[in-house]
């Protein structure tokens, strides 16, 4: 997934059971892995796919929610659908990545990546692979449904 992380976030924030700040919290959710571009382009020098960083491991988050849902479930309870809805849009991030990039769902057992679907290479420009396969047209279709929620809101 390239373009739709935000508004599969803003989708599912919508759609969410209300709570202090869900949509924020699934905003961010949705975009937090993607900020390990930052380590790919300036620390790394693109030496490893960004898919490699622990922030797309799903293992890790589901370790970091094991730790933070129960704090939040005794310390903020009024929080609890605001969490969830944050780990919630990460999960979203991780499934959408899989479709078509590599992401580490056996680990801590292998290291080995798991996608779903491999768009085949016919031109040197990855672009020109990626916009006419239907992984694209998905892309699309999340951001019409963003759309038609943020023009529908209340
Ligand atoms: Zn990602």
């Amino acid at each position: 997934m390239i373009t739709a992380h935000l508004p599969s976030g803003y989708v599912l924030g919508r759609l969410w059971p209300a709570a202090p700040l869900v949509l924020p919290a699934a905003l961010i959710g949705g975009i937090l892995p993607d900020f390990d571009m930052i380590w790919f382009y300036l620390i790394d020098d693109r030496a490893f796919h960004h898919h490699h960083y622990w922030v797309h491991v799903p293992a890790f988050w589901a370790m970091i929610a094991a730790i933070v849902l129960p704090l939040v479930t005794f310390f903020a309870r009024r929080y609890l659908p605001t969490a969830t809805a944050f780990f919630a849009a990460l999960l979203l991030h991780i499934c959408l990545d899989t479709i078509a990039g590599n992401i580490m769902w056996h680990w801590p057992f292998t290291t080995q990546f798991t996608h779903l679907v491999t768009i085949p290479a016919r031109w040197d420009n990855w672009m020109l692979n990626f916009i006419p396969h239907w992984v694209f047209a998905l892309e699309l279709v999340i951001w019409a449904l963003a759309a038609l929620l943020f023009l529908r809101r209340p």
